[in-house]
């Protein structure tokens, strides 16, 4: 199988093809086409099975479709990680998405190193896409630099990345507060190298009907 019969546009698969990505990883194969439709998943994955594109490949292809219309006060995707070295892992993965699509996407990182003032600069504007940790995002809210009503009109795409990770750091307090702003139909996709109890809950706490995927 390549990209293209899993659904990505031609712009995506260049990008891919100037990082000398070919070839789907299994947990790719049966994930993009599943987030594309919109279904909210479940996946067991690894660092290192590609689990990182295999959501963020359909997230900025829902995003550079529906960037014509975007007219929203708050981010419409937020990618959920335990720690700082992931949320500049991932930031930087995307950033070079975006740059090799030549796409007018705005993305952020949020930390907890940041002062008030630099996250406040991060979130004018306002991005479309945040990488944060639980509980950096609920500062935000907490402080009103990130609205919960806007939010809950604008978010569309939630990922929790490394769940195990984010239970196992105790962000579960944040991640449950957060979960209060999410509205309804936002697709929630969530990746854990294990499934313990503890993610169990979390996925019954954010996801709706998800499809898991062991691989
Ligand atoms: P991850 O599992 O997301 O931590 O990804 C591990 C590494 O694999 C990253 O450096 C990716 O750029 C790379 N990668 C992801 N998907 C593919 C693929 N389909 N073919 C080759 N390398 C890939």
């Amino acid at each position: 199988q390549n990209f293209e019969e899993l659904g990505l546009e031609p712009r995506l698969i260049r990008a891919l093809s100037k990082k000398s990505i070919e070839k789907p990883t299994p947990i790719q194969s049966v994930a993009i086409p599943l987030i594309l439709e919109g279904k909210d998943v479940v996946a067991r994955a690894k660092t290192g099975s590609g689990k990182t594109l295999a959501y963020l490949l359909p997230l900025l292809q829902k995003l550079i479709a529906d960037s014509p219309s975007k007219n929203s006060l708050a981010p419409s995707t937020i990618i959920l990680v335990p720690t700082r070295e992931l949320c500049q892992q991932v930031y930087s993965e995307v950033t070079s998405l975006i740059e090799l699509c030549r796409v007018q996407l705005k993305v952020v990182q949020l930390t907890s190193t940041m002062s008030a003032s630099d996250m406040k600069t991060a979130l004018a504007g306002p991005p479309d896409i945040i990488v944060s940790t639980p509980a950096c995002v609920q500062t935000c809210l907490s402080k009103g630099m990130l609205q919960s009503k806007s939010l809950q009109e604008s978010l569309s795409t939630l990922v929790l990345d490394e769940a195990d990770l984010l239970l196992s750091y105790g962000y579960e307090d944040d991640i449950k507060a957060l979960s209060a702003h999410v509205p309804k139909r936002c697709q929630c996709l969530l990746m854990s190298a294990t499934s313990s109890a503890d993610v169990e809950k979390l996925k019954k706490l954010i996801l709706h009907n998800p499809y898991i995927l062991t691989l």
